[in-house]
Parts: C-alpha cells; structure tokens; sequence
C-alpha cells in the first residue's frame, strides 16, 4: 500500500479521496489554488501544497507544479478526481515517467476513449453495441445528409474531442444541418481546439444509462451495477439514481457483460463508467468515462464498496477485493447535486459568501461536501455545494428520505437549485420511474419550479408574520427569516410556534 497520496483536485472529491486515505492509513497531500487558500480540503489533508493563482490554467492544469508538488512531498501517487486532469492521457504519461503512480486506468486506455469517432471504432470492433452513425469526421452538409437519410432524422452532430455537452446540435430535418454543421465546428474548435464532427442518430426517448467498472492490474474487471441519470438539464446530470427503475436481473447481466467487454477491449483498470443510451428496449454504447464519476456514491450506498478505496488499492497492485458474484444491490439510492445556482435565473452561477450552512442528516442520508458557514464559493470553478444522497429500502423510501432531507436543507448567502429538486422529486412521472432525458422540457419542471420558490416564500412570509415583521416588505421578511435561522439553526415548519 501506498504511504502517501497527492489529491490533484479541490472541493468534495479531494475530500472524498482524503477520506479514502485516512481509512487506508496513506497520507494525503493537497494542492490548492490562490482562490482556495481557506478551503476545507485544503485543511484536510496532512499536507498542503501551493501550485498557483486561481484560474484552473495556472494552478489545477498546471501538470508540472502537479508533479513537482508529488515529487516535493514524497507522494508515491497521485489521484486526478474528476475534470481537471483526470482523463487526460499527457498527465497520465507525465505521472508515469516521474515514478508516480497515476492513480485510474493507464494512459493508453485514456486515449483509447478520448475522442468519440475512436472509441466508436474500437467498441464496434468488440462487438459492443454503438448508437447507429458514423465513425469517422464529417465536414461535408452533403455527406451529413445521406447519412441522415440512412439512419433517419432526427441526428445528432457531436464534437469528436467533446465533452459537458457542449457543441452537440440536434437536426431535425435537412433545413437546418447546414448551419448546425457550422455551428458545432466552430464550438468544437474554441473549446477543444479540434473542430472534427460526426453524426449519431438522436435516439427517441433516451434514458441515460451507465454501468460502473472496476478492474485490477491482473485483469480481474467486474460491473458494480448501473445508474440513471436521465434527469438531465441541456445534457447536464442533475439527479442520479441506482439501480434503473427499468432494469431486471437479466438486462442487468446482458448490459453488464457488454460494460466489462468494453472495458477489457482497452485493457482497462481502475474504476471507470460505460455509459449506454436505453431507447424502446435497445440500449447502445455510448462513451466510456475514465474516471471516477460525480455520481459514484449512490453505487456505494446501494452496493457498500467504497469504490475510491478500492481504486487506491488496485493502484497499489493489490487484486480486486471481490467477485462479480459478490456484488448485491440493496435497496436505492438517489442523488442531488446541490448547486450554488438560481433556477429562476436560467441557472446563472451564483458564487458568494455562505452565510449559513447546515447540512441534513438522519436515516440513510450521506452528504458529500467542502464548505461549511462562512466559506466563501469562489466564482472560478463549478458550481457544487454538495452531493446530496439519500438511501432508502426501496425507491419511493430512497424519495420521500431525500424529500426530508432537502427540507432540512439550511444554505443562506447565495441562490441555490433546492426548488429545482423539491419539483422534480414530487413530480409523477418521476415518481413512477417514467423519465427519460427531455423529462425536465416534456413535464415544464420550470413552472413548478417557480411554484415551489413562491411557496418556500409563503412560508417565510408565515414564519416572519409570527416573528412580527412588517410582510409588506421584502427585506423585513428576509431579515426576520435571516435572524431567525440564525438563532435556532433550524428549517421553519409549516406551523411555527411564536409570536402570533
Ligand atoms: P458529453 O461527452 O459531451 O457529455 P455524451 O455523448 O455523453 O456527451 O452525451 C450527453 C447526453 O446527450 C446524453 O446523456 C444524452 O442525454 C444526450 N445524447 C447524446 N447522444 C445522444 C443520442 N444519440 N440520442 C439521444 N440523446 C443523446
């Protein structure tokens, strides 16, 4: 086993891994940015160092502050997390070089996945089966449109080196493909600076299904059951949950063999996720992500592997500590991911001072987080306050626990995206399993959104009422809220007891 770690990331994940580590006896060493001098992971490692200002360029991407920073410390090993430098293959190989154990898959595999129109390649090769499109890069409108006519409008163009969504455009017919071509080149070209496009059939009704991997050195790979994360906002995750409600045992094998398949296709170790389209019974590959995921909790509270310690230990060399046969899922789990974000305002980020935070707990709630009161959300990187999972016996008790929990909730200072759960959470489609990726646009979430928000506001208005605040005044009510909470530190209920 490894003495010590560096954790090349910030917020919750480095947290997580240092968790990791301190269960597994290893050291930790930070790296933080000048934004993130008063973070909390920074203060939860034994060890932190400072590798630059707060832009990502100059501090978390800085790869050779990184290195010197291991090699300084005596880190034998270093965990990307997720984002920043944890897919990308240089890093791995720069690790590699230097004697340090790059702690995810080894650098081949990452570039096995790195672009799309190669990954496509590789798993059609394996027999693993891929959205129907191309695989090679398109520039032509002309050539787009005969493949449209093959597989049949709608289409989708996607950035080959893409990511985060971004530059992939929906075509409905060939009207508009000449300008989404355009658009999606010259997207893919600012933000990865590669403008390769190709086009995939838009599946009807998607559901976003993917499996999680864990594999050894010796080859040993194994899935650790699936997740949906179909709750999606312009092809951004927002609510996760394991297992699938449309899953059974034996679509669980069948997609499962298919994930391990693709993973041993790149001699694949570590923990790493194969993400599927499920559309009208058919599911089809969709990327693989090499990497440990935001939403990997909910796989630990439904199956109790702590999937960063096992990461840590296969990159130490040791084997896998379990069998597929082992693996059992127990009942559900669901994730929110809590954002400093105001969904009246489009989502605009909302970063600032936390000028109360309490976090929710009881009964099979786990909160993944890296603030605390008075932390300040620097406005340079995402927007995550917390993970917010709840675990239940089943998926309604998974619910109404994660319901509870958001009621709980206490984070004042900045705008948060809480409406946006408590609507979707109380909606019935989404409580009878019936969702898929346009789930938020078919359902106009937003307007309950907005009805969730006004009632939140009722209920201050109650509260500040009963306190004696003029409720005429917006500010009078905020203020009476504002001391309130901070003089019990508790969420008014529906009947608060005071003044009357
Ligand atoms: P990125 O790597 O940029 O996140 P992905 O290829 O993983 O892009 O796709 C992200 C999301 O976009 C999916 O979860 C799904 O909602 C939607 N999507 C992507 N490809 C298709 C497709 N062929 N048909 C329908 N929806 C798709």
């Amino acid at each position: 086993m490894f003495r010590k770690i560096l954790v090349a990331n910030r917020g919750e994940i480095a947290i997580r891994v240092m968790r990791a580590c301190r269960e597994l006896g290893v050291s930790s060493v930070a790296i933080y940015s000048e934004a993130d001098k008063n973070a909390l992971f920074a203060n939860y490692a034994d060890e932190a160092v400072f590798v630059g200002p707060s832009p990502t360029s100059q501090s978390y991407l800085k790869m050779e502050n990184i290195i010197k920073a291991a090699l300084d410390t005596g880190a034998e090993g270093i965990h990307p997390g997720y984002g920043f430098l944890s897919e990308n293959p240089v890093f791995a190989r720069l690790c590699e070089e230097n004697g340090i154990v790059f702690i995810g898959p080894a650098s081949y595999s990452i570039d096995a996945m790195g672009s799309k129109i190669t990954a496509r390649q590789t798993m059609k090769a394996a027999g693993v089966p891929i959205v129907p499109g191309v695989e090679k890069g398109i520039s032509d409108p002309q050539e787009v449109e005969e493949i449209a006519e093959q597989v049949g409008f709608p289409i989708i163009l996607k950035p080959a080196a893409g990511g985060g969504g971004i530059g992939m455009k929906i075509v409905d017919g060939p009207q508009d493909l000449a300008s989404a071509l355009s658009s999606s080149q010259s997207i893919a070209r600012s933000a990865f600076g590669d403008d390769t496009v190709y086009v995939e059939k838009y599946l009807p009704e998607p559901r976003h299904i993917e499996f999680q991997i864990m594999a050894d050195n010796r080859g040993n790979t194994v899935y650790v059951s699936e997740r949906e994360c179909s709750i999606q906002r312009r092809h951004q995750k927002l609510i996760e949950e394991s297992p699938s409600p449309v899953m059974t045992p034996e679509l669980r094998k069948k997609m499962g063999d298919i994930a391990v398949r693709a993973a041993k296709a790149i001699r694949y170790r570590s923990a790493g996720t194969v993400e599927f389209m499920y559309s009208r019974g058919n599911f089809y590959f969709l990327e693989m992500n090499t990497r440990l995921q935001v939403e990997h909790p909910i796989t630990e509270m439904v199956t109790g592997i702590d999937l960063a310690k096992e990461q840590i230990m296969v990159a130490s060399g040791e084997d896998l500590g379990f069998s597929q046969d082992e693996i059992e899922i127990r009942g559900w789990a669901i994730e929110c991911r809590i954002n400093a974000e105001d969904p009246l305002r489009d989502f605009a980020p909302s970063p600032g001072k936390l000028r109360r935070y309490r976090s929710p707990g009881g009964p099979g709630i786990r909160v993944d987080s890296g603030v605390y009161t008075g932390y300040v959300i620097p406005p340079y990187y995402d927007s995550l306050i917390s993970k917010l999972v709840a675990h239940g016996r089943n998926r309604a008790e998974a619910i109404v626990r994660m319901q509870r929990a958001l009621y709980e909730y206490i984070i004042v200072g900045v705008e948060t995206n809480i409406a946006f759960h408590k609507a979707v959470l109380r909606n019935d489609r989404f409580r009878q399993g019936d969702i898929n990726t346009h789930f938020i646009k078919e359902e106009n979430i937003m307007d309950d959104v907005k009805k969730v928000a006004q009632e939140d506001m009722v209920k201050g208005a109650t509260l500040a009422s009963s306190l004696g605040a003029d409720t005429r005044k917006i500010a009078a009510i905020a203020a009476a809220v504002d001391s309130y909470l901070s003089a019990t530190q508790i969420v008014p209920g529906n009947s608060v007891k005071g003044k009357s």
